[in-house]
């Protein structure tokens, strides 16, 4: 089709291919190259084209239209005639090589026609053109040239046309392929990686490959429309109003759920309607839903120290089923009115959180103290509608007294042939007084066949009467007055073979020798005694020597720098560690608080904060700061215990425990009438210890009373306050010295301490008297509303407080013991210690009230008959008067009564007893 000339290259340049117009069929004049020398043998007729740009091409295919003269046709031809041709190409960059260089071209093909022509007659010739197409891997260089070799044939070429493939542009899967070049061999494929469409996402890697002739083969992967928008014709349209689409997928829009709308188009999620909500874990094509109403009759059993809670469904579920009760649970100790949340101790049963059900068992909760359930009710959009509080209810209840938890381990100590000790920790929780430990034991191979049971009071036991080396299975459980705890986990022991035998004997033999000499010295002490209790002079130098070992208690007053006893005796705590929440109380110096204190590297724990008030002499600096310097010496379970001291800033602070029920006195008041006795004894018994302590310390308190005894949450009373106590000196006078003139507590005084200012740890016998007095009367006070002066008056005269109503009997004689005039004739805190355990392990002995012998009250006659003579002031607490069914008009505390004379005799006659009516 080119205008004008070609201009090939072609050797020879003349006599071989020449360029020639002619008419093609329909007689459109076109260009060719024809040869024709087939009567000259050795023909090598080149003819070359122009260079051709390869543009990237692998493969080309060249297209050769010609003609070709049979030689059959060609009259007088000889062998020299060819139908033949051959064609070449060579590689190059460049696009001007001037001469054509044979040796540099590759033949591609020899080129036969399809049809030749023949005979044709002049001037009706016939045209018969052949089409011839090759390919060749051209990838080398930029370009190519081709050339036609002509060895002696008569031909025309009509038409060359180069080309190459391509794989065209395409969509497949939602993947654009773009146009491709086929590969170099006619057998390869090229791989092509697809774009998504515009609003789509991959779904998979799309592919597809380019095979060699053009054609798209096996496509893999494609896109998805994205969220919003949806295949329509091979492309994503938007979703329109209405209608959402949430994820890239294959699937098309979809109308928006219930309660939810879409306005514009493209929507991946509808909106809720006001008041509804979605949950961030909702799907989308979920409809909006809306948050639980409150639970329902929210009911609670309380067992012990467990509390079953129940509660229907919420009557309003907000269209959806996931309605739970995502946390519950707050405690109160009832006496200081501060709500704590719930320990982690507490057993939440199926769980605390994220109830499905609507029960809950909540387990090992403080006994006997106030607790406050909430119990919310919540479901997937309680969050995202903001509503919090209104959907929950509550209830309060008050857990009752529980068994002790079982003992958790069991250690033997000693182990012979025929016999093992034991001995092993006090349970975890109490839950009261323990009043006897009960072991059950076994021969492992009996199992549970046949046992044996002992029963002690200490926390060990010896077992005899064992078989030798055999395995026996052990089980401790506490009992209190709530009954037996749970035995514990079974331990193993086994006996010896009895090697240690002899040893054993030896020692035996060396135990009864002591014993011997024991006994031989309690008989000597009997007899020289005097008094009921076998007392040791109370202040004398003999208790110290009787004791040697025994820690003895400072005086901080008697260092010269009063820091430097309370950088001794007490830890320096860091303000930061200190939390302080809430007034519980006023102390003599300032504010009392309760607060948390976390100390590095332990659990935080509550505590009691005493601050000294602004504005302080030094004297109320040292005063104030003494109580730590003593309370710090002293490590004892009844004894309040020092946690620190904060001196290094402003205002100083005194950091204790913390005693959730407060001081003994109130406590008591608040609940009276509802302990049992052995609790109450439990209680007597836990101050006796802790004084048993002070006493062998030789600090006397001075002002032992129920207000002064704090109680934990156990029911564990620890005695307090220390600011006014001073030690016991040796020096005889030193109980008449008192460096600061303090007004004396004179109901709980024992009278020569009153008088002459004699404190000793007799005289806080006595307090102590007034102590179990005040307990068993639940919080009384001591000697009603009597002056102080009558109080003196009516004890030196021989008054002595009378029992209160239900009060045991013995427990009214150990008061009266307390109250001896005579102080060496008082119990020490050891007998009465001894005494009070007694009384906790045979319960019947409590048994016995004053109450039984119709109204009997032990007071002293002598001062009966002497200040009354015929008429009797019958002091009866106000329980007292209303169980007797009296009403006095004032209410007073005295019931002024008189006896006959007879009665009166009849009174003296029973010593320490009289009638009241
Ligand atoms: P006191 O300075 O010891 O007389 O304390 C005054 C009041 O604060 C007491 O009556 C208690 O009610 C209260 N209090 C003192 N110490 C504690 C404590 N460790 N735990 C609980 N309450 C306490």
């Amino acid at each position: 089709t080119v205008p004008g000339e070609l201009k090939w290259a072609a050797s020879p340049s003349e006599g071989g291919w020449e360029e020639v117009s002619i008419m093609d069929e329909k007689n459109i004049p076109i260009r060719t190259y024809q040869v024709c020398n087939v009567l000259e043998p050795n023909q090598n007729n080149w003819l070359r084209t122009d260079w051709i740009p390869r543009s990237g091409a692998q493969r080309v295919y060249v297209e050769v239209k010609f003609t070709l003269r049979d030689c059959n046709s060609l009259p007088g031809v000889t062998g020299t005639c060819k139908e033949t041709f051959n064609l070449y190409y060579h590689e190059s960059n460049e696009d001007r090589e001037s001469y054509i260089k044979e040796s540099s071209f590759i033949k591609v093909d020899t080129v036969a026609a399809d049809e030749s022509f023949t005979q044709v007659d002049v001037g009706d010739r016939i045209m018969k053109l052949n089409t011839e197409v090759r390919d060749v891997k051209v990838t080398t260089r930029k370009g190519f040239y081709l050339a036609f070799q002509d060895v002696g044939a008569c031909i025309a070429l009509v038409s060359v046309r180069v080309f190459y493939k391509t794989c065209p542009l395409t969509i497949r899967n939602l993947a654009t392929f773009p146009d491709t070049i086929t590969g170099a061999d006619t057998s390869s494929l090229v791989e092509v990686r697809g774009s998504c469409v515009n609003q789509s996402e991959e779904r998979e890697e799309p592919k597809m490959y380019c095979g060699a002739d053009g054609e798209w083969l096996v496509p893999i992967g494609g896109c998805f429309c994205s969220p919003g928008y949806e295949e329509k014709g091979g492309a994503c349209k938007a979703c329109s109003a209405g209608f959402y689409k949430a994820k890239s997928s294959d699937a098309g829009c979809f109308k928006c759920p219930p309660h939810s709308h879409s306005v514009r188009d493209g929507a991946t999620v509808c909106d809720c309607h006001s008041g509804f909500f979605r949950a961030d874990s909702d799907p989308p094509s979920m409809a909006c839903t809306q948050p639980p109403s409150a639970p329902q009759q929210l009911i609670s059993v309380v067992n012990e120290t467990s509390v079953v809670l129940e509660w229907a469904p919420p009557r309003r579920l907000g269209g959806r089923s996931d309605t739970n009760y995502p946390r519950m649970g707050s405690g109160s100790i009832s006496s200081s009115q501060l709500c704590l949340p719930c320990g982690s101790d507490v057993l939440f049963s199926p769980g605390q959180t994220g109830l499905k059900t609507s029960r809950v068992v909540v387990s090992e909760l403080r006994a006997h103290t106030h607790y406050t359930f909430i119990v919310h009710a919540r479901n997937g959009v309680s969050q995202a509608s903001g509503a919090g509080a209104a959907q929950s209810v509550s209830v309060s209840v008050t857990t009752n007294q529980a068994a002790p938890s079982p003992v958790s381990s069991i250690l033997a100590i000693d182990v012979t042939r025929h016999s093992l000790s034991l001995s092993w920790q006090q349970p975890d929780r109490p839950n009261g007084v323990i009043l006897e430990y009960e072991v059950k034991f076994y021969e492992k191979d009996q199992k549970e066949r046949s046992y044996r049971i002992m029963r002690t009071f200490s926390r060990s036991v010896d077992v005899t009467g064992l078989n030798p080396l055999t395995v026996y299975v052990f089980h401790v459980r506490a009992r209190t007055a709530a009954g037996y705890g749970e035995f514990s986990a079974p331990f193993e022991f086994s006996t010896n073979s009895g090697i240690h035998a002899v040893k054993f004997k030896i020692i035996a033999r060396m135990l009864s020798l002591v014993f011997f000499i024991c006994v031989l010295n309690l008989h000597h002490l009997c007899l020289i005694r005097r008094s009921k209790y076998s007392k040791t002079k109370q202040d004398s130098e003999e208790e110290k020597h009787l004791n040697p070992g025994v820690k003895i208690y400072v005086d901080p007053f008697t260092y010269e720098d009063p820091d430097q006893a309370i950088h001794e005796f007490a830890k320096e705590i860091d303000v930061s560690s200190i939390h302080i929440e809430k007034v519980i109380g006023m102390g003599e110096f300032g504010e009392v608080c309760s607060g948390r204190l976390r100390v590095q590297g332990k659990r935080e724990i509550y505590v009691a904060i005493k601050s000294l008030k602004a504005g302080y002499s030094d004297k109320q600096r040292r005063d104030f700061l003494s109580e730590a310097s003593i309370m710090g010496q002293f490590d004892h379970p009844n004894i309040i215990r020092l946690e620190g001291v904060v001196t290094r800033c402003k205002p100083l602070m005194i950091i204790t425990e913390y005693m959730e029920n407060g001081s003994l006195d109130a406590f008591l008041r608040k609940h009276d009438g509802q302990f049992t006795v052995i609790q109450l004894v439990g209680m007597l018994r836990g101050i006796a210890s802790g004084m048993k302590y002070l006493s062998d310390m030789s600090y006397v308190h001075r002002d032992l009373a129920a207000r002064n005894i704090l109680v934990n949450s156990n029911l564990v009373c620890k005695v307090s306050d220390f600011g006014l106590s001073r030690v016991l000196e040796d020096d005889p006078e030193a109980a008449y010295t008192t460096r600061v003139r303090r007004k004396i507590p004179i109901r709980w005084t024992a009278p020569e301490a009153i008088t002459y200012r004699k404190f000793t740890t007799a005289s806080d016998v006595w307090s102590y008297g007034i102590v179990m007095w005040e307990v068993v009367s639940y919080g009384e006070r001591p000697y009603w509303d009597m002056n102080n002066q009558d109080v003196i008056k009516a004890i030196e005269e021989g008054y002595r407080l009378p029992a209160p109503m239900d009060c045991p009997v013995v427990l009214h004689q150990l008061m009266l013991d307390c109250w001896e005039r005579e102080r060496a004739e008082r119990p020490t805190f050891s007998q009465i210690l001894n005494m009070l355990d007694k009384l906790i392990r045979n319960p019947g002995t409590l048994r016995r009230t004053g109450g039984d012998s119709t109204w009997v009250y032990p007071l002293n006659t002598a001062w009966c008959a002497s200040v009354c003579l015929n008429i009797y002031l019958c002091l009866c607490t106000r329980r007292e008067m209303d169980r007797l069914g009296i009403i006095t008009p004032s209410h007073q505390n005295i019931l002024i009564a008189s006896v006959q004379q007879e009665v009166l005799s009849q009174m003296q006659h029973m010593q320490h007893s009289m009638v009241p009516v």
